[in-house]
């Protein structure tokens, strides 16, 4: 059996979606040229920004298509912080960003901006008076992520929202998680700007969205035609302006009945695991979690050797962030919650979707306890603790 228990990762594009694309992925048309090709990739560019704005709660002009999460993520930062430069250089962000936004904030700090990270609780979260008492007379931007990629925490992103409003302090989420598994509403939410990203819901991979609350200042990254009003230039990507779309729309109009069926295996899942593998824990708590995390840390071995045994048996699964992984460090995510170094090294994210199986789910606890027990019984610092044990 081959399992795939990476959904945070990337999820498989949608037939459905892919239905739709194909046209626009065959056709002739740069959606700015004047001839009739050009005007009708325009039109459906124009329909599809318009379901988006629907979707999420905004005006279709404040829709901007980009690359990806990463790019919506710089560039909410950087043109932001760019175009607040005069009025401050201070920005608040939290330790359990993703690399697209942390490592664009240690960039802004090598130009001379200020950053303060706040940090969470062993759930995960952050507190909005920990926010409050970072901000200062010279900030000019709050970026607090929706939801975690690692351990699935959802942020109070409304009440973030709500102070900076009264502020009037910008506030930015990175929204990629989220979407497609929380309904987003960013009026309603007070947030100013927003990432997400196809990709993380079914869509094609290469396109993300920034959402940009109208008169917000944000400075464009790129240099080039006058694409998306002039914002960020680059040839529309129509086919996949068109998934974005219909991804979109189908998460959400199946959002209900998708999450109850990811939920039901991911409870099952820990349920299992914590009552039949000993010595591992979740990290993260339980109540404001996305629906298909599961982030476990199994003592005295380490992820990446559970990430090895598991392939062996099909199953995909993540160390650390699948964008650190490759390093050795442990992940930032994990210590901020308090974890010790070694737990942040034994932990793997289990991330499920929608066309995972309650099957496939016993399956994988069936071979993660085989795994765990063999890799223990070669680990000396298990040994130890077991011969340690017997004599208390
Ligand atoms: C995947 C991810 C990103 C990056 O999005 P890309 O479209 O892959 O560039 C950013 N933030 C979070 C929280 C993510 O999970």
């Amino acid at each position: 059996m081959r399992v795939y228990l990476d959904n945070s990762a990337t999820t498989s594009l949608d037939k459905r979606v892919l239905e739709k694309m194909t046209p626009y992925l065959l056709a002739d048309g740069n959606a700015s040229s004047l001839h009739s090709y050009g005007r009708e990739a325009q039109a459906e560019v124009d329909r599809a920004r318009e379901e988006i704005a629907s979707l999420v709660g905004c005006s279709a002009k404040e829709v901007y298509f980009t690359s990806g999460g990463t790019e919506s993520d710089n560039w909410a930062l950087r043109g932001v912080a760019s175009a607040l430069s005069k009025e401050g250089k201070h920005i608040v962000t939290t330790k359990i960003e993703h690399p697209a936004v942390l490592n664009t904030c240690a960039e802004l700090q090598r130009q001379g901006y200020q950053i303060t990270y706040v940090g969470v609780g062993a759930d995960g979260r952050v507190s909005v008076e920990d926010v409050k008492k970072a901000v200062r007379e010279d900030t000019i931007l709050v970026s607090v992520m929706f939801a975690n990629n690692e351990m699935g925490a959802i942020q109070p992103i409304e009440e973030i929202g709500a102070f900076c409003r009264e502020e009037g302090i910008p506030f930015h989420t990175d929204a990629v998680q989220a979407m497609g598994s929380i309904k987003i509403d960013v009026k309603k939410m007070n947030v100013d700007l927003l990432s997400f990203s196809s990709h993380k819901f079914h869509g094609p991979k290469g396109i993300g969205i920034l959402y940009i609350r109208d008169g917000i200042k944000c400075d464009r990254l790129l240099f080039g035609g006058e694409q998306e009003r002039g914002r960020r230039a680059g040839t529309t990507n129509t086919p996949a302006i068109v998934g974005t779309a219909e991804a979109l729309r189908l998460a959400v109009a199946e959002m209900e009945e998708n999450n109850r069926h990811i939920k039901a295996m991911r409870d099952h899942f820990i349920d299992r695991v914590l009552k039949e593998i000993p010595a591992c824990k979740l990290n993260g708590g339980t109540e404001h979690r996305l629906v298909g995390n599961a982030n476990i840390s199994f003592d005295y071995i380490e992820g990446e050797s559970i990430l090895m045994t598991l392939d062996l048996n099909g199953i995909a699964v993540s160390s650390g962030s699948a964008c650190s992984s490759g390093s050795l460090e442990p992940s930032h995510v994990i210590l901020a919650l308090g974890r010790k170094e070694e737990e942040a090294h034994s932990s793997i994210r289990f991330s499920f979707g929608r066309e995972n199986t309650m099957e496939e789910t016993d399956y994988v606890v069936d071979v993660l306890k085989e795994t765990i027990q063999k890799l223990r019984s070669w680990s000396p610092l298990f040994q130890a603790k077991e011969g340690e044990s017997t004599y208390v």
